[in-house]
Formats: C-alpha cells, sequence, structure tokens
C-alpha cells in the first residue's frame, strides 16, 4: 500500500511557525517514504474560520516549496459524508443525542468529564441536541515518536456533532483519513489526546487504523502552544529558506551549513534525502528560542 500521509489545516488564520513544523514534517516523511502528500482545509467550524485564510495557507504552502498529491479538500464540500457516518453510528445505537451543556454537566459531576447521563436518561426532543459516540473500553496505541500511549480511563462518551449544528472534529477528521486513504498521520502533540477518539471511531465505522507520530510543539517560555491566541507571528515568505533550516533543526535533524547558500527546492531535497523521524525529541514540547 502506498504511504499517504496529510497536512490538514484549520483556516482559522495564516501558516506560523507552528504550522510549518507539522506541515513540514509529515511532507519530509512521506516524501522519504516515496509516498503521496495531501492537503485537506479543516473548515467546518465556521464562526472561527477567517476569510480569505484558505487561499493565503495554500499561497504560503508553495513559497515554502510544498508539492501536494492531487486536488485540495475542503471539509465544508462533505457535510452529506459525514451526516452518512453519523447516522450510521446512531442507527447501530453507537451514538445517542444529548441535550447537557458544558454548565449543566459542570454542576452535575464537578468537572468537565462527561458522566454519560443522556445515555441513561434520552432526551425528550432530538432539536439542539448534541450526538456523543459511547465508549467503553480503554484504548492504547503505539506513537512513533511519542511511545505506547495507554489511557488509565476510558475516555468519555465524546461529542461528534454539536448543539449548534456544527460536525464536531473528531468525527470529520477520522472520516476524512479514511475516504482519503491515509495511513500515516505526522502532527502536533496538541492532537494527541484526540488520537485514541479518532482509532475509537475507526474501530466503530470499520475503518483502518494509521500509524501515528506526534511531533512536539513549539511554545512559548509560558509552555503555551504557539498559536493564534497566543500572538504567533505568520510566517513571513521572503524568509522560506531559514524558516526550513530552523524548523529542522527543532526536528532535531541536522542541516549543514551549506543549505544557508542553496536554493529552496535543494534545501527541501537535501531534508528529505536525510529524514530521520528517530531524530525527532520525544517530548511533548519545545520552549522556541527567539531566531
Ligand atoms: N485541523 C487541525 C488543526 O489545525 C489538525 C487536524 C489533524 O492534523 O488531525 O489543528
Amino acid at each position: 500500500m502506498v504511504y499517504t500521509g496529510r497536512f490538514a489545516p484549520s483556516p482559522t488564520g495564516p501558516l506560523h511557525f507552528g504550522s510549518l513544523l507539522a506541515a513540514l514534517a509529515s511532507y519530509l516523511d512521506a516524501r522519504a517514504h516515496h509516498g503521496r502528500w495531501l492537503v485537506r482545509i479543516e473548515d467546518l467550524d465556521t464562526p472561527r474560520v477567517v476569510k480569505g485564510a484558505s487561499d493565503r495557507i495554500l499561497k504560503t504552502l508553495e513559497q515554502f516549496g510544498f508539492e501536494w498529491h492531487g486536488p485540495v479538500i475542503y471539509q465544508s464540500d462533505r457535510l452529506s459524508i459525514y451526516n452518512d457516518a453519523l447516522t450510521e453510528l446512531v442507527s447501530h445505537q453507537l451514538a445517542y443525542p444529548c441535550s447537557c451543556s458544558r454548565q449543566k454537566i459542570r454542576q452535575r459531576t464537578g468537572s468537565n468529564r462527561y458522566d454519560g447521563y443522556c445515555r441513561v436518561h434520552p432526551p425528550k426532543h432530538r432539536t439542539g441536541c448534541a450526538i456523543r459516540s459511547i465508549c467503553a473500553e480503554d484504548y492504547s496505541f503505539d506513537d512513533l515518536i511519542q511511545g505506547p500511549q495507554t489511557a488509565n480511563h476510558p475516555i468519555e462518551d465524546f461529542v461528534i456533532f454539536r448543539r449548534d449544528g456544527f460536525f464536531a472534529y473528531q468525527l470529520a477528521v477520522t472520516v476524512d483519513d479514511a475516504a482519503q486513504q491515509i495511513n500515516h498521520i505526522v502532527r502536533g502533540s496538541d492532537l494527541l489526546d484526540s488520537t485514541p477518539k479518532q482509532i475509537h471511531l475507526q474501530q466503530q465505522l470499520g475503518y483502518p487504523q494509521p500509524i501515528y507520530a506526534h511531533i512536539p510543539v513549539a511554545t512559548n517560555l509560558q509552555g503555551q502552544k504557539l498559536s493564534k491566541q497566543t500572538l504567533a507571528p505568520a510566517l513571513d515568505s521572503h524568509q522560506t529558506r531559514q524558516q526550513i533550516i530552523r524548523a529542522l533543526r527543532f526536528l532535531g535533524q541536522q542541516p549543514v551549513a551549506e543549505l544557508s547558500d542553496c536554493r529552496l527546492d535543494e534545501c527541501l531535497a537535501w531534508a528529505v534525502e536525510h529524514w530521520d523521524i528517530n531524530a525527532i525529541p520525544k517530548r511533548m514540547g519545545i520552549i522556541l528560542e527567539s531566531n
């Protein structure tokens, strides 16, 4: 089976150095395996989508020398496919409607962890309800970078369709990874907690399980992940090679000094040839030194 990887940005703002790490690591791993690398725009969470951000993200990827296979897919075009998966789960009684607000859950449980209330007390009306997936077992998996992952309690019944009418990230990403035949997922460690949920849905929907590798995320001095919320600056398209070299160092690769004088395509070709996923630090986060 041909290696198929992907980069799946949410168009909530421009790409920043943290996004470059995920794009680069997934790209180099795919290319080093002579595999395919796809780009998917995760634009389901309409209130958070920033107008023009998708086009800007794709342009930035091009400016950084990334080449992807096939057309870019947009999750907003695929609602009926997510609906089919949701219907299948509900009709097999693997998911159920839930009318609990976050506040109600907190009042009842003293935490944000869902207690399965609506599984036992089904709401009278389905309108305005979320849909939750039924989870009963512990899920463990081996991460190529972070090592064996074992949950010490079953994952909670998590939301796959939101009360505000949107399909949840966990459902859409699982359906799309299977539909696009993604078999290697290289992404930031901030998504490590989502992986058992996605494996759970893969099992319920009869999908194959991809191989996972979660890279450390870049953080500021306070340990917060670089993101729009922590005011990470947009990638500078006039400094592409320098930023790629910086990202390679962050990922534990050892870019040679000569790369500073290479063209961008030569720099990426070097990175593919010397890619070593085992050299990536086995850490969840690393403070990003300023330049
Ligand atoms: N769209 C997600 C994000 O930008 C990434 C999803 C994934 O890689 O699974 O954080």
